[in-house]
């Protein structure tokens, strides 16, 4: 599937940044096998690709991994579950209206645009051991900035405001 098809996705990754023709050729390639048992349905399988994200560290721009097997057990209803094989996650239909979606109507792309979009980081960063430029940087900030002289003092520009109003009287 193109990457383009998952909006949410591309919504979270670095735009402006693809080479002509590049982010058509990004593809998202899902393959999940369907079972059903006991009112679930499973779906098992992985995802390849990957989105670009600028490292909030350095500030470049990097290919991050979204590659990853899926476990996901659907039910039509919000319910215990028990004995749900390993590292299966269970999914539940009911929307905020408790107007359940019923298993056959359940759409694919949402669902694994769900899955993609956990996999995105909070704040992107490079991963230990690759090439981070940021990393570099803070070791200097902090061996030539004393910290204690960062601290902000929330009141001090109001002492300077009224010790030079106090000038004026
Ligand atoms: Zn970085």
């Amino acid at each position: 599937m193109p990457l383009s098809d998952f909006e949410r996705v591309v919504a979270l990754s670095t735009p402006g940044d693809y080479k002509a023709g590049e982010s058509e050729e990004s593809v998202i390639r899902v393959s999940l096998r369907f079972s059903e048992n006991h009112d679930l349905v499973f779906l098992g399988g992985d995802l390849e690709g990957s989105v670009k994200l600028t490292c909030q560290r350095c500030l470049e721009v990097m290919e991050y991994s979204l590659a990853g097997p899926v476990k996901l057990a659907v039910s039509e209803t919000e319910r215990e579950v028990e004995g749900l094989p390993k590292g299966f996650e269970l999914i539940c239909l009911l929307d905020a209206d408790d107007v359940g979606l019923k298993l056959d109507e359940v759409h694919l792309l949402p669902m694994v645009e769900d899955e993609l979009l956990l996999r995105i980081p909070l704040v992107p960063m490079h991963v230990e051991g690759a090439e981070c430029s940021g990393r570099a940087r803070i070791g200097e900030v902090s061996n030539e900035a004393d910290p204690k002289e960062n601290i902000t003092r929330p009141f001090s520009a109001l002492a300077d405001l009224m010790a030079s109003k106090g000038k004026g009287h």
